[in-house]
């Protein structure tokens, strides 16, 4: 017979974090099925500058690392593992999990955002040949190279910047004119002496996938139609985020982007009504503020919400 848990928490990024340190503080003994990428987005990123109380700015996967302890020290627990399937029909709730089968009475969706691709063959192709999404993980691999960052918002300009570190040369690429990335940052990249930006330019082709090995950009400028090839040797992508919400398809409801939609902040629905027990938080429900510090507040109200319920239900 499974045991029936209290809480479980799916993702251990801000979110899911912060949900553990308000129900482990509640005496919920959560537990965080970590997933695919522990810690989350911000344990590859570099310096988070915007988050309340480091005045100097803090290291992505040191401030998530902190939270870790921080909720581990109030009886949270962690397990690496991830979600296989999920079965809400029935109350206490059922997750197969690829480290079997687990029963919770509430359940806090906190499985974030992963990045974005082109889609195009050959980029999908040499991913891992030159081909990235995440700049701190793979920058390092650049060094004294030319590469290029596809993207216009601020996570193409935070990756351009870091990249610089490394490559002697960063080539940002945006198929549009007009920036999405706030003043700031993109600021900073246009003032940069190693950072060309160039607009109104696609992806065609990522060249060398015979040679296994990024060797350049078929690239078109979308005003002209003008085609033309850049030699580089590394590819980063920086274009955005999808939500990790696909296998609650059908069990609670997806906004036409993939996203969980929430009522109240963090409660879920099926149809409309809202579904006992089930919260989200972070950005696999949030689209527009997408920041730490905003995760980290849907994961506290996520937390009271899940102890309210346990509370109305005499647990
Ligand atoms: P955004 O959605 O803001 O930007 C994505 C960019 O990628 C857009 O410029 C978009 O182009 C482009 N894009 C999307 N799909 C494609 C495609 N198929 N081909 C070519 N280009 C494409 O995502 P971000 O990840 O940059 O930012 C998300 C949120 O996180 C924002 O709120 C941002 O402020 C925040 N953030 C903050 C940071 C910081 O403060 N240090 C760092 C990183 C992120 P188009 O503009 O034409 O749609």
């Amino acid at each position: 017979m499974t045991e029936t848990r209290d809480t479980v928490i799916l993702g251990s990024g801000c979110a899911g974090l912060t949900a553990a340190i308000y129900t482990g503080r509640a005496g919920l003994n959560p537990l965080v099925l970590e997933g695919h990428e522990p810690g989350g987005q911000l344990s590859i990123t570099t310096l988070v500058e915007n988050f309340p109380g480091w005045p100097e700015g803090i290291q992505g996967p040191e401030l998530v690392e902190n939270m870790k302890k921080q909720a581990a020290r109030f009886g949270a627990t962690y397990q690496l593992a991830h979600l296989n399937g999920v079965d809400l029909s029935v109350h206490p709730y059922r997750l197969q999990t690829s480290a079997g089968e687990i029963c919770t009475r509430t359940l806090i969706v906190a499985s974030g955002a992963s990045a974005r691709w082109l889609g195009l063959p050959s980029e999908q192709a040499l991913i891992g040949h030159g081909v990235s999404s995440c700049a701190t993980c793979d920058g390092f691999f650049f060094r004294g190279k030319e590469i290029a960052v596809v993207g216009g918002g601020d996570s193409a300009m935070e990756e351009a910047l870091f990249l610089t570190r490394f490559a002697s040369k960063v080539t940002l690429l945006h198929r549009r004119s007009a920036f999405r990335a706030s003043k700031i940052m993109l600021d900073r990249a246009m003032a940069h002496p190693n950072i060309e930006l160039r607009t109104n330019t696609i992806v065609e082709e990522v060249l060398g996938v015979e040679e296994k090995d990024v060797k350049g950009l078929r690239l078109r400028d979308v005003t002209t139609g003008v085609e033309s090839t850049l030699a580089i040797s590394g590819l980063f992508l920086g274009i955005g985020h999808e939500p990790n919400a696909k296998m609650f398809t059908g069990q609670i409801d997806l906004d036409e982007d993939g996203y969980i939609k929430t009522t109240g902040n963090v409660l879920t629905t099926r149809n409309g009504q809202v579904v006992q027990g089930v919260f989200a938080c972070g950005d696999v429900q949030d689209r527009r503020y997408r920041q730490a510090i905003t995760a980290a507040g849907s994961g506290c109200m996520a937390a009271l919400e899940a102890e309210k319920f346990l509370e109305e239900h005499g647990h």
